[in-house]
């Protein structure tokens, strides 16, 4: 049975089955279809009925370059202010449609099919698009709700190991921030177990959504709470600037690694909940070893664009399902690193 999960302005994300749910979610309009070469080889059915345009991989592709293609394809197909926009993928190629969709002739509507785990459990929910600047993740972007996502868990079969992994990042990264339930399932579940158990998968993307949404409603453009969200994601996005060794997710088990760490320093949490977040990551195998020396990284995390003037709001655990917004001098930041 499909479940949903109410977002912000009439955003809406089904957890089902797509062929059924396109049924009755698209509108009558015309349909452009953006996804990329490697999910139209694995789900090539879901996007040939419709008009599309295919996008290159990986994070070089979340440029300006990609956007000026589509734009000019959507021009060269005629596409009007009542065309609707259907982004087919992961987070990559849901923050380009999104992203495309809210300012092509100053915006037309525009849904997800979310076709891995870190897109479905978090980029395609709660309306951040955008794409990458000179190196910089993200850098340029709008908040713009999409009318629907579905996340379909059938769809995440064909998913590599290594990027299913990356989604589990995101979803323990949701867990330690505010949900117990959650964290307490991936301590009782195993990798091979929520690959191969879809009813225990669904579970999982079920809460991770609905962690999402609540913040998401309290702040929709992170002024305030919003920001538990990036739990990881500072150190994340500095490995990722330095380095193209690990993906977005493999990062944030990183980050969360390294901040829980910190937080365990300056004694903001018990040991015994560090240490469950500790095993955690450990228990489903994720690398926690920074990649690139402190240096680069203290550099990296000074170009964050959360950075505020000489401050930076870090996120902490404080316990399991719990986090602090903590404000940093920028000088401060080589003793938390
Ligand atoms: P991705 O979109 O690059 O997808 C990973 C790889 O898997 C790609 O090569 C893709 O072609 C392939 N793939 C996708 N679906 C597949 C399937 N079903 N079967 C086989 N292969 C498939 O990566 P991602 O991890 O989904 O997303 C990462 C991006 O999401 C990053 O750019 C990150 O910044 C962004 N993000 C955005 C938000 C947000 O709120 N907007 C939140 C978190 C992450």
């Amino acid at each position: 049975m499909t479940k949903l999960v109410d977002v912000v302005g009439g955003s809406r994300v089904y957890i089902g089955k797509t062929e059924e749910l396109l049924k009755t979610l698209l509108p009558k309009k015309r349909i452009v279809v953006i996804s990329d070469l490697c999910i139209d080889r694995t789900h090539h059915d879901i996007i040939a009925p419709y008009e599309h345009i295919l996008i290159g991989q990986g994070e070089q592709a979340k440029s300006f370059g990609t956007l000026e293609l589509i734009y000019q394809k959507l021009i060269d197909m005629g596409a009007d202010r009542s065309t609707f926009i259907l982004g087919i993928g992961g987070g990559i190629v849901t923050d380009i449609s999104g992203f495309v969709a809210s300012t092509y002739m100053r915006g037309v509507e525009f849904g997800f099919i979310t076709t891995t785990l870190l897109g479905s459990v978090d980029a395609s929910v709660g309306g951040k698009n955008g794409v990458n600047v000179a190196g910089f993740k993200n850098m340029v972007g709008v908040f713009s709700q999409p009318k629907f996502v579905i996340c379909d868990v059938e769809l995440l079969s064909t998913l590599p190991d290594r990027e299913f992994k990356a989604g589990l990042a995101e979803v323990i990264k949701t867990a330690i921030l505010g949900d117990v339930n959650l964290f307490e399932i991936l301590e009782q579940s195993s990798f091979e177990e929520l690959r191969s158990n879809n009813a225990l998968l669904e579970e999982i993307i079920l809460h991770s959504v609905q962690v999402k949404a609540s913040v998401v409603a309290d702040d929709e453009r992170e002024g305030g709470r919003r920001r538990i969200l990036n739990l990881g994601h500072t150190m994340a996005h500095a490995i990722e600037k330095c380095t193209s060794k690990f993906s977005h997710g493999e990062a944030v088990a990183v980050g969360l690694y390294h901040i829980t760490n910190s937080a365990l320093e300056q004694k903001l949490i018990s040991e015994t909940d560090a240490n469950r977040i500790l095993a955690l990551l450990q228990k489903y195998g994720f690398d926690t070893a920074l990649p690139i020396d402190r240096k680069q990284l203290l550099k990296a995390v000074m170009g964050d664009k959360k950075r505020c003037g000489d401050s930076l709001h870090l996120i902490l655990p404080t316990a399991v399902g719990a986090v602090i917004d903590k404000k940093f001098d920028i000088n401060e930041l080589d003793q938390i690193f």
